[in-house]
Order: structure tokens, then C-alpha cells, then sequence
């Protein structure tokens, strides 16, 4: 997430900006926009089937980011510490699986299996979450 909102993720906009000669800048999962990280990580449709998913999830309506700053910085609408925690940790694990996603369908051609990513989500979710809580039990 630090490198995503650093713009530090090697997407293609930012390989060309490098003097890095690429055949395109387009989006190699959609091909509907350029490739930037805004694109790649919110904005994508298969992003945002993801994002989607997540905030439904969640209880919440649509996904109001265009940027991953905004998505980044929002809090979940929790109102107790915990809640925000773990609401930052479904984002930063969400955008970390789509971009690891990202990366298959580019290198290796796989693609994401849609229907069980948000069950991925929620237990890489919940495993960054008792790897880093203090607390000793968490269901
Ligand atoms: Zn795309």
C-alpha cells in the first residue's frame, strides 16, 4: 500500500515514464484505459468487481474512490479504533490481492477466480490481523 500511494508500483505508465520501451501503456487486463495505479488497483473493472464486493461486505453502497489516496485514508465509517484498524487492514489486503492478481494475468496469464476472491480477501484479511494483533485470541 505505501508503494501503491507513493506511486511506486511498477505499472506500465510508470515503466514508460522510466524510459522502459513497452509495445503499450494500455491496461493489460481491460484495455479500456492506460495503466497507471489509480487504474490498476481502483478504477479497473476487474478492480472494482473486487471493490465492489468488499464494500457490499461491508454494508456499505458503491465505491466512491477514483484514486487510491481517498481509498487509502478512508476509515470505513467504523466508529471505534478496532474497527477502523481492521477496515484499513481489508483495504490494504483487498489492493495487495489485486495487484498480486494483476501480476498473474501479466506474467503467467492466470486469471482471478472471481467468485471465491472475496472469500480470499477476508482470510488473508484475517490472517495479517492475528499476525499483528497483541491480543491472544480473535475470532
Ligand atoms: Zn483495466
Amino acid at each position: 500500500m505505501w508503494r501503491a500511494r507513493k506511486k511506486r508500483l511498477p505499472v506500465l505508465t510508470e515503466l514508460d515514464k522510466r524510459g522502459i520501451d513497452l509495445h503499450s501503456v494500455r491496461c493489460p487486463l481491460c484495455d479500456g484505459d492506460i495503466e497507471t495505479v489509480d487504474h490498476s488497483i481502483v478504477v479497473c473493472k476487474h478492480a472494482l468487481d473486487i471493490w465492489c464486493k468488499v464494500f457490499s461486505w461491508w454494508g456499505r453502497g458503491g465505491v466512491p474512490y477514483v484514486n487510491i489516496e481517498d481509498l487509502a485514508l478512508d476509515t470505513g465509517q467504523a466508529t471505534s479504533f478496532v474497527g477502523k484498524i481492521i477496515w484499513q487492514a481489508v483495504i490494504w489486503s483487498c489492493s495487495y490481492l489485486i495487484w498480486k492478481n494483476r501480476n498473474q494475468k501479466v506474467f503467467s496469464n492466470k486469471c482471478w477466480n472471481a467468485p471465491t476472491a472475496l472469500n480470499e480477501i477476508q482470510v488473508k484479511t484475517f490472517e495479517w490481523i492475528v499476525k499483528r494483533c497483541k491480543a491472544k485470541a480473535i475470532d
